[in-house]
């Protein structure tokens, strides 16, 4: 069989029943007069509250949707300022501009993480208020630094953990450091539901907040994962029904892969370990260095090739993809699938990439490791890329 570097974690097959008597019932939506309709949902926040180990949950359609409303819910006003990283996805400036906020762009390290000097400087540059910090492709900055910078200046830290759900910092879990923690639930990341998204946090008037922008019309009381409802009582006139819910079905199909973390992040480290181990002696490539403090999940491979010219990056992709390894280049002058540099964000005010930043990406390359890899998928695969840096030295 051929390998398909983009096929998603599966559903398990025991949820297929639970999943035909829901929609043969038809109460796919979460609210209704009666509280017990949105079981699903609900029951899908404590989950996930309780395995983040932290107070409050909120289900939304997507992780970008959770993004906007911390944003929203944390105080973001129309022109503010809030640092980002220039090495990210889309829906994050995406969620900033949602906002009506101004997006500011702080550079990458070639460990693929934020440069905190840089961010300092931005800081105290543009007096931004908020950071909305990916952990991108699950690589995770030193966040006891993070938050001292933050701290420092009195910036509200908001983690957009989107591919990193089972990642930790010196054993504390991403999206617990911030004000919230936003999770995605869409097909290529850790919990696949299709769509979705949870913004998890300890802040009473923020999870009150999230679940009225949310969408929840008059019913927030059929939360569970949420705070007293009196805090409820200061923001229901002032808080406007963005519509964002997720539905049962997703929740259902979220619910049913929980259990199956810990297994899926131990099978995406194998083939990552191996792959790495295999790589590790070409001088030609730099593999992102991990921190002992790091616990990471790496359901994605990056690597940089910084001595390859453009002429040499198409002949090796060239070689791999004739052998069935498509990788993924962030260095291409047009956007790509999932892959852009900031400079392609032409509605941000300034639209440029960062030099260090752009000097990463223009060597950056990258690919998903499913969970069916096996191990003789890896050795093929450093094979591929052991024979693609030969031919084109
Ligand atoms: C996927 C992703 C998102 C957005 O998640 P959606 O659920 O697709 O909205 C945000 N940030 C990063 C880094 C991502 O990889």
């Amino acid at each position: 069989m051929p390998l398909d570097l983009s096929t998603p974690p599966d559903i398990p097959q025991d949820v297929l029943v639970k999943l035909t008597k829901l929609l043969a019932g038809g109460r796919l939506h979460r609210y209704g007069e009666a509280a017990s309709v949105g079981e699903e949902v609900c029951a899908l926040e404590e989950e996930f509250s309780k395995l983040l180990g932290r107070k409050y949950a909120v289900a939304m359609n997507s992780c970008g949707s959770t993004l906007f409303i911390s944003l929203k819910a944390a105080g973001v006003k129309a022109g503010d300022k809030v640092l980002m990283n220039a090495f990210t996805l889309a829906p994050v400036p995406g969620s900033i501009v949602h906002a009506g906020a101004e997006p500011v762009l702080v550079e990458t390290t070639k460990d693929l993480t934020l440069d905190l000097d840089d961010l300092a400087t931005k800081a105290k540059e543009t007096g931004a208020k908020f950071l909305l910090l990916s952990h991108m492709r699950g690589h995770i900055a030193n966040m006891e630094a993070i938050v001292a910078i933050c701290k420092e200046a009195s910036i509200t830290l908001i983690e957009d953990c989107a591919h990193s759900l089972g990642g930790s910092w010196a054993g504390q879990p991403t999206g617990t450091f911030g004000a919230t923690g936003c999770f995605s639930l869409q097909s290529y990341k850790h919990i696949n539901s299709g769509e979705g998204g949870i913004l998890v946090t300890d802040d009473d008037d923020i999870a009150a907040k999230a679940i009225l922008y949310s969408g929840s019309y008059m019913m927030f009381h059929q939360h569970r994962a949420r705070p007293p409802l009196e805090v409820f009582e200061k923001h229901k006139y002032h808080t406007p029904n963005f519509s964002l819910r997720l539905s049962n079905v997703a929740a259902l199909l979220a619910r049913s892969q929980i259990h199956l973390l810990k297994e899926r992040c131990d099978n995406w480290n194998k083939s990552y370990q191996t792959i790495s181990q295999g790589l590790s002696h070409l001088k030609k490539l730099y593999l992102p260095h991990r921190p002992q403090a790091e616990g990471y999940v790496q359901s994605s491979y990056q690597f940089l090739a910084p001595h390859l010219t453009k002429g040499q990056i198409a002949k090796f992709m060239t070689h791999c993809a004739e052998k069935g390894v498509f990788l993924k280049w962030f260095g291409a002058d047009e956007p790509v699938g999932f892959t852009a540099q900031s400079s392609s964000w032409h509605y941000l005010a300034n639209p440029h990439t960062p030099p260090k930043t752009k000097e990463i990406l223009d060597c950056l390359f990258d690919f998903r490791l499913p969970l069916t890899l096996t191990q003789e998928d890896c050795a093929y695969i450093i094979d591929t890329i052991n024979e693609a840096v030969k031919i084109t030295s």
